[in-house]
């Protein structure tokens, strides 16, 4: 396994390979590496020849009140799963290689980044746009990987790639949870140990919702309240959102329909934490 922290050494590599036929998985994470990203890294590995994974916390995404500062970060121990899942190359830059002096083009989405996490973030879906196109253009995967876990983004991303005419399969992956139910995230490493414990409300709020609409459950407005209605059983919490949108154009939505998510984002103490579920 290589790790590159050049543009131009990802594409000399990704060149040669793709001189010799192979097809290129793309991860992108922005590190501090659990069984989330490990499932997208598993999935990728199975059906491409090469896979890349690339590090990288991404200051555009973050607004400036928010936890870039802070972000976990460990490289070595990231290398060690990436090693450990059969990645071939991460690819972990700099800002300064990936934004350098003067940088001034954006890509920028409107509708379905104006709901739920675009909201409370406002910069957020820009900066993630941006990234990940110039990942795309950089490493030029067939195929890309990226977890439900943050189901806006995924959505985004799909979008970006079919109004940009991108030609890059985008592959969603499950959420991937710890035995208790609590989703997998590198910010859970914020929580104490009491709030690791105030934490389970988001999944239990979300298997609350996703078994009221496979209950038949037709109107969203008594979802979205049952769901709070738990969450504020627990003080710790305090809800940013809880929301039903289309499932494609993240637009809110008064019955069930298919494809329906409902999404969530909780602040746990100073921790923002987001679930959903999809029905399909
Ligand atoms: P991040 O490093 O948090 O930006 O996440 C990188 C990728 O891993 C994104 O596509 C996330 O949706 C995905 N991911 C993060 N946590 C999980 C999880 N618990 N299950 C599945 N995918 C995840």
């Amino acid at each position: 396994m290589k790790v590159v922290s050049t543009i131009e050494d990802v594409r000399a590599q990704v060149k040669a390979w793709k001189k010799e036929g192979c097809t290129i998985g793309y991860v992108p994470t922005m590190g501090y590496l659990h069984e989330g990203h490990a499932s997208l890294m598993e999935r990728a590995r199975k059906e491409n020849d090469k896979v890349v994974v690339s590090i990288f916390v991404n200051p555009m995404q973050f607004g400036p009140t928010e936890d870039l500062a802070s972000y976990p970060r460990d490289l070595e121990k990231d290398s060690v799963l990436c090693e450990k899942m059969g990645v071939d190359l991460i690819f972990h830059p700099e800002p300064e290689e990936m934004y350098h002096e003067g940088f001034s083009s954006f890509v920028d989405m409107t509708v379905l980044t104006e709901e739920l996490c675009g909201l409370s973030r406002p910069v957020h879906f820009r900066g993630v746009c941006t990234v990940v196109c110039k990942f795309f253009h950089i490493v030029t995967p067939d195929r890309a990987y990226f977890g439900q876990k943050d189901a806006q983004q995924l959505a985004v991303i799909r979008h970006m790639v079919d109004d940009l005419s991108m030609d890059i399969e985008i592959v969603g992956c499950p959420i991937v949870r710890e035995e208790d139910g609590l989703a997998k995230s590198s910010r859970n490493t914020y929580l104490s140990a009491e709030e690791r414990k105030a934490a389970l409300i988001l999944s239990k709020s979300i298997a609350l919702g996703k078994k009221m609409a496979e209950d038949g459950e037709k109107d969203t407005t008594t979802i979205v309240n049952a769901m709070t209605k738990l969450i504020e059983t627990e003080p710790l919490a305090k809800i940013d959102y809880v929301k039903a949108v289309d499932g494609l154009t993240m637009q809110q939505i008064k019955e069930v329909k298919k494809p329906m998510l409902v999404a969530i984002a909780v602040y746990i103490g100073k921790t923002r934490l987001i679930d959903n579920f999809i029905l399909e």
